[in-house]
């Protein structure tokens, strides 16, 4: 059966409800030495623990293990979570705002908490590119493999949870 027209008022009333457009997001890892692109507000993640144990040390962080470790330092991850939506959540939807996470070397903290963001950004509805300047590549399939779903789940339920 023909699905019948909607009045244009209807429509109008529609349209009125879509959620508002999010910015762009522009986010980058990198290391102490790297200069940070221009306008691009860099966060520091020297303050989580680097994972310690050998298992995990030969990985990058992209690895769902280290990106754990991450979020469960609760109190840290919030607080990055906290300036990650000062810039984002009011910035007007044609804007493009660029995040950049350091580290010291540029491989385990600033990378796992950019991929976390990222996802939970996408989630939230931002187009997002996400460019690790600095790393030096873990060749392992685990982590290769794709940021984990479960993670960014974590991560957006921390960003949900802060306030702006
Ligand atoms: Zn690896």
């Amino acid at each position: 059966m023909p699905v019948p027209a909607q009045p244009a008022k209807e429509v109008r009333k529609r349209v009125k409800l879509l959620p508002r457009r999010r910015c762009a997001v522009r986010v980058f890892s990198m290391n102490s030495d790297y200069a940070a692109p221009a306008d691009c507000h860099v966060i520091d993640c020297r303050g989580f623990w680097d994972p310690n144990t050998r298992h995990l040390r030969g990985h990058d962080g992209r690895h769902p293990g280290i990106q754990h470790s991450f979020l469960k330092q609760t109190f840290r991850f919030s607080r990055i979570l906290r300036e990650v939506k000062a810039k984002t959540v009011s910035a007007p939807g044609n804007s493009t705002v660029m995040l950049g996470f350091r580290c010291h070397k540029g491989r385990h903290r600033s990378v796992g908490i950019a991929e976390l963001v990222d996802g939970a950004l996408q989630v939230r509805g931002h187009r997002t590119t996400l460019e690790h300047l600095s790393i030096r590549k873990c060749t392992c399939s685990v982590c290769n493999q794709g940021v984990s779903r479960t993670n960014v789940s974590l991560a957006v339920g921390a960003m949900d949870d802060v306030s702006e």
